[in-house]
């Protein structure tokens, strides 16, 4: 018997009656633990009615009121953080470890938005005209949607909701539906915080539940993170039915170790950005650039023997530093990207593919693989592989090492690892990528500034979180006032001899 995970709508769990359902499984055992039941269109139309129905009055709600809900949230998912982990582990793999990354980065975010009285404050202008001010108002947009990928399953959902109901929107979430059970367990605890019923719903499914979101007329705007093909068609189709749209999507992030890099933090950096959450990280590093036939040869020769020990198991036990990838259908696909990469004539050579884990031998485990001599015509090197798969491809220089990031059509993040501070501060300038690293691997932004990608990283052009985030969910009005003077005349200001200036 497995458990059947719900919707969450208007603060109460239901059960899809849609009759649709898809399996959930713990990847270390390959077993399955639960069952989602898969949204149909009139499920989705119930959620956007509750949050419909919630949002004038929450819109209404004094900013401060917003924020104290807020930080009882932050005060129950901190208490709750180790539970929040081990949900995690159990249905997306990672080692805990790597799942407590994810809730303290999440709850990053609903600190943000504890802050929501200062961040909605306006401007204002004094006589932009005789007798005129102006100032401006950030005002909620409605209900937002959020549509989230599997690989953070707390997190990116969190990039999303807490800043949208800040500002004074309600919120519709479709997780995904590969890890469902974390946005329950959060939900749970927003609840318990003393959010009004219909400010957070959720509603779990598939293409069907997203489509009918993106269609809704009462859904004003819709937050995307997940793969490329499907962001651009979230893109293209939100905005066709007049919604703002963010919609990041999938990434090839290159490292740059130049021949004057401390080669054994740069070593340390790559293990943690490859292979942690056995890669399946929007900014996991999947390329190695070295620059220089010794730099690249002192890498590989450092870095084989780091993956061929590394740790694999279960989030269950603590000396793990990956785990299994999130399905069987995932391994199958990254499995066959060794085997593409092989037939590529890429050098292999550290392979993952023989490994098994003695009592898990249905999990979903792949062992860290490291490719040399990769070039960028392979798909190897050109398409996402989302695994615990590095590529090295050589460059001779550092305007080589440019020009292969360059290259390539996802632009999410890059890192330069070097003790020259004019190279460093070149590529910073020139570099076409929305996240960039120095001597930092995995240079994901803090709450207070936006995460977002370039080119086919992102569709729709607003970053996700921090100051943007405000931004993308609410509405600048400004208000242009004018007050004629009536009966009062004189001077309007009077100065000295009081000593208070
Ligand atoms: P995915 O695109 O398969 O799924 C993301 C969401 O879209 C899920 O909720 C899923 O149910 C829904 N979806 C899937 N197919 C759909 C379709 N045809 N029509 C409408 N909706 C659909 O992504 P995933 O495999 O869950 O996550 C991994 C991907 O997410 C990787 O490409 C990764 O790079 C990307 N990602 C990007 C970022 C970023 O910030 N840029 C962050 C995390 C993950």
């Amino acid at each position: 018997m497995t458990a059947q995970i719900p919707n969450v709508i208007n603060g109460r769990l239901v059960a899809s009656t849609s009759g649709r359902t898809a399996p959930v499984y713990n990847p270390a055992t390959g077993e399955r633990t639960g069952t989602v039941g898969l949204s149909s269109a009139a499920e989705v139309a119930e959620a956007v009615a509750a949050a419909r129905a919630a949002l004038p009055a929450w819109a209404d709600t004094p900013p401060l009121e917003r924020a104290r809900l807020m930080m009882a949230f932050r005060a129950l998912l901190d208490a709750h953080k180790d539970e929040l982990a081990r949900v995690i582990g159990a249905e997306h793999g990672k080692v805990l470890d790597d799942a407590m990354g994810e809730v303290l980065r999440g709850i990053e975010n609903v600190e943000y938005a504890c802050g929501i009285p200062e961040l909605l404050k306006g401007d204002h202008s004094r006589n932009v005209g005789p007798h005129i001010d102006l100032y401006t108002l950030r005002q909620p947009i409605g209900v937002c949607a959020g549509i989230t990928p599997f690989n953070f399953p707390a997190m990116v959902p969190m990039w999303m909701y807490p800043n949208a109901i800040a500002c004074g929107n309600t919120f519709v979430l479709k997780p995904s539906e590969r890890d469902p059970s974390a946005s329950l367990f959060v939900c749970e605890l927003f609840r318990e915080a003393g959010f009004p019923d219909g400010v957070l719903n959720v509603v779990h499914g598939d293409k069907e539940a997203v489509d009918a979101l993106l269609t809704h007329p009462d859904v004003a705007s819709v937050s995307f993170v997940g793969s490329t093909p499907v962001a651009e068609y979230i893109y293209a189709t939100g905005a066709a039915h007049g919604k703002r749209v963010q919609a990041l999507g999938g990434a090839k992030n290159h490292m740059v170790i130049m021949p004057d890099a401390d080669m054994d933090t740069a070593v340390d950096a790559l293990m943690g950005a490859a292979y942690g959450s056995a890669g399946e990280r929007c900014m996991a590093v999947a390329v190695a650039v070295p620059v220089g036939e010794g730099t690249a040869d002192a890498l590989v020769s450092r870095l084989a023997p780091r993956v061929e020990s590394l740790k694999i198991g279960p989030y269950t036990d603590p000396a793990a530093q990956m785990g299994p990838l999130v399905t069987r259908a995932h391994y199958d696909k990254v499995k066959g990207y060794i085997d593409l990469g092989v037939a590529e004539g890429a050098e292999l050579l550290v392979d993952g593919r023989g490994f098994t884990l003695q009592g898990y031998e249905n999990g979903f485990f792949l062992g860290g693989s490291l490719f040399d001599r990769v070039t960028p015509d392979m798909r190897l090197y050109r398409d996402e592989i989302f695994g615990p798969v590095l590529s090295t491809v050589r460059a001779a220089d550092f305007e080589a090492a440019v020009d292969l990031v360059h290259g390539h059509e996802y632009a999410n993040g890059v890192a330069i690892f070097t003790r020259d501070g004019d190279s460093a501060r070149e590529f910073a300038d020139r570099i076409q990528v929305g996240m960039v690293g120095i001597n930092v691997a995995i240079p994901v932004p803090v709450a207070y500034h936006g995460f977002g990608g370039w080119k086919r990283s992102l569709f729709g052009g607003s970053p996700i979180y921090g100051p943007e985030g405000i931004q993308f969910f609410t509405r600048l009005k400004t208000v242009t006032e004018r007050w004629p003077t009536g009966i009062r005349g004189g001077a309007r200001f009077h100065f000295g001899g009081t000593g208070d200036h």
